[in-house]
This record gives structure tokens, C-alpha cells and sequence, in this order.
């Protein structure tokens, strides 16, 4: 007979979960399995809220195992670790991403690229490979494989690392892979939120000219004071684009909802390159023609391996590169989903779980 998700490993864990398709989340008692000797264990201080956690709790994608505890922006402080854990000692400031296992023997697997193999785990709501569903780090301690743990150098700070975690990688990767991360170069970022904003960010230690493409005007202060892009582009401002025709050597497009791709293709120059990393709901529309003139190739990414996760936190670390935060307490959290969804956030929620998460008796 199956266990309750409370009995089911040695360890007592403690977080929120919600419980349907709601959403809702509330108080939630749960296991975790005892320490491996390859795991780390760590105690949890903050944890990101991505727009993911959202579609999950909610089983937007239609994939969601409920009670279902989201988070995979999680940050915390080493208590344990394994026997042949080499990397890790306790006390030490890491974090766990999207994903907490992979087959480890596959093509992917052997070239860093866990995040494309087809057995890889997700840190949350998916069955491991024991039989028994994955927790994230809406919670008060974490577990997982040495491989799948990033050190977070002491440099940064915790809370404003931990979006690194699931945003940073996942606009850093693409940016190195399509080669835009070379100095001069001119990058746009379409959309500014949780994924923008770190592209943005990375742009510019990188040495890009960086403009921001959005559907909102009122973002503009902000794209080009706060976070120092160069240029700001008002997506249906069709003067604004045809000025800009031609200009870009590729562009970075975090939008998750319907958008046109045409006016894009026709930003970059020869040879340009558009790379996805938002999830539109629908396919998308992409006339051969944007393609086929100027020669432009468009392309995904997803995440980032763990050896190339650790490297942007190292990158980041080194040029001060942080998520722009609102740190809130886990009593908060179902008042913060209700904001993610009306893009009122600057621009992650982060947990403070160390602080705010009480266990109930
Ligand atoms: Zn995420
Ligand atoms: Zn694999």
C-alpha cells in the first residue's frame, strides 16, 4: 500500500501545498528522504516564486500531481551531506534549480546538458525515479544529488540569488549558446519581467547594447533608468519598429503569451537570431519569408545544465548581477500568485521560508 506523502521517507518536512487545481495553497506535512552518500541536505532560507509554480499549482499544463509543493528558486544553508559528497560542506550557501536528477548516462547527460535529457527529474511534481513525487522549495528543507547543488558565492546575496536559479540560467544559457554575449553586439529582450529583467542585466555586463521590446510604454523609465538598458522599443509602435529595422543581432524572447514574430524577424540583421525561452500557450505564427530573407534562424532553450548553472552564478556573482526583488513573508504567498498574474511585482516574490515558515502542530 502506497504511503502518506508524511511516512513515505525518514525525514520530516514541512511547507505549502496546494491541494487542487485551485491553487490555493496552505499548510502542508510531508517527508523527505534521508541523505544519501552523494546527497546534500540543506535547510531552506528563501525561495523564488516563478511564473511556472503558478501554471503548476493551478494544473495549467495539465501535468500537476497534487498536493503539490512549487518552488524550484531555492536557496539555503548546508546541514548534511554524504558520505563521498566532495564539493559541499555544512554551512555552506547553495541552491537547487529546476531540476533535482537525471539518468546521468545519456548523450545529454554526458556533455552537461541534464536540462535536455529525457529522464531528467523535476524539483517539483513529477514522480522520481523511486516512485515517489518531487517537493519543491516552498518547504523547509531540501535534498538533493551533489550534482544537482549550485554553490551560491558568498558575494551574493541569498534572496536576491535564488531567481538566478530558474530566470538567470534560463536567459544566460541561450545567450551564450547563440553567441550574443559578445561585447558590441546589439541584444533585445522581448518582455520585462522575471526573465527580462535578468537578460537585461546580463546584457549589460556583457558588454551589449541592450534594447527592451515591450507591449507597455510605462515601462520605459524604468528599462532604461533602473535596469540601464540602452533602448526601449514599444512592440506596436510601428514607427519605433521600422526605425529599428535591421539594427539587432539577435534578440532574446521571454514572452509567454500570443505575440506576432514578424516584427521581430525584421529587427535583426543578416544572420540574426531569435531565441525562445517564454512558453506560449498556442503555437506560433512564423512566416517562412521572416526567415528566409536576411537568413535569420530562430531557436529554444530551456534552462541551463549544471555545470553551465554554476557558471552564471559565478558570473553573476563576479559583476554584481542580481534579481530585483520582493522579499514577502509564506502567509503571503496566495496574495502574491493573485499579483504575479496581474504583472504587479518588480519583479520575483521571493520567500522568506528561514524567517516566515512555522510549522503547525
Ligand atoms: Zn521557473
Ligand atoms: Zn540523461
Amino acid at each position: 500500500m502506497a504511503k502518506s506523502p508524511e511516512d513515505e521517507h525518514p525525514k520530516k518536512a514541512f511547507g505549502w501545498a496546494a491541494r487542487d487545481s485551485s491553487g490555493l495553497l496552505s499548510p502542508f506535512k510531508f517527508s523527505r528522504r534521508a541523505t544519501g552518500e552523494n546527497d546534500v541536505a540543506f535547510k531552506v532560507l528563501y525561495c523564488g516564486m516563478c511564473h511556472s509554480d503558478i501554471h503548476m499549482v493551478k494544473n495549467e499544463w495539465g501535468n500537476s500531481i497534487f498536493p503539490l509543493v512549487p518552488g524550484h528558486e531555492i536557496v539555503g544553508e548546508v546541514t548534511e551531506v554524504g558520505s563521498k559528497v566532495r564539493k559541499f560542506k555544512v554551512g555552506d550557501r547553495v541552491g537547487v534549480g529546476c531540476m533535482v536528477d537525471s539518468c546521468r548516462s545519456c548523450d545529454n547527460c554526458k556533455v552537461d546538458l541534464e536540462n535536455h535529457c529525457p529522464k531528467m527529474i523535476l524539483t517539483y511534481s513529477v514522480k522520481h525515479y523511486d516512485g515517489t513525487i518531487t517537493y519543491g522549495g516552498y518547504s523547509d528543507c531540501m535534498v538533493a544529488e551533489e550534482r544537482f547543488i549550485v554553490r551560491i558565492p558568498d558575494s551574493l546575496p541569498l534572496d536576491a540569488a535564488a531567481p538566478l536559479l530558474c530566470a538567470g540560467i534560463t536567459v544566460y544559457s541561450p545567450m551564450k549558446h547563440y553567441g550574443l554575449d559578445k561585447p558590441g553586439l546589439h541584444v533585445g529582450v522581448v518582455g520585462l519581467g522575471g526573465l527580462g529583467h535578468v537578460a537585461v542585466k546580463f546584457g549589460k555586463v556583457m558588454g551589449l547594447k541592450v534594447t527592451v521590446i515591450s507591449t507597455s510604454p510605462n515601462k520605459k523609465d524604468e528599462a532604461l533608468k533602473t535596469l540601464g538598458a540602452d533602448s526601449f522599443l514599444v512592440s506596436r509602435d510601428q514607427d519605433q519598429l521600422k526605425a529599428a529595422f535591421g539594427t539587432m543581432d539577435g534578440i532574446i524572447d521571454t514572452v509567454s503569451a500570443q505575440h506576432p514574430m514578424m516584427p521581430l524577424f525584421s529587427l535583426l540583421k543578416t544572420d540574426g537570431k531569435i531565441a525562445l525561452v517564454g512558453l506560449p500557450e498556442h503555437p506560433l505564427e512564423v512566416p517562412a519569408v521572416g526567415l528566409v530573407k536576411g537568413r535569420k534562424t530562430i531557436g529554444g532553450s530551456l534552462i541551463g545544465g549544471m555545470k553551465e548553472t554554476q557558471e552564471m552564478m559565478d558570473f553573476a556573482a563576479k559583476h554584481n548581477v542580481k534579481a530585483d526583488i520582493e522579499v514577502i513573508a509564506m502567509g503571503y504567498v496566495n496574495t502574491a500568485v493573485e499579483r504575479i498574474l496581474k504583472s504587479d511585482v518588480k519583479y520575483r516574490f521571493v520567500i522568506d521560508i528561514g524567517n516566515t515558515l512555522k510549522p503547525t502542530s
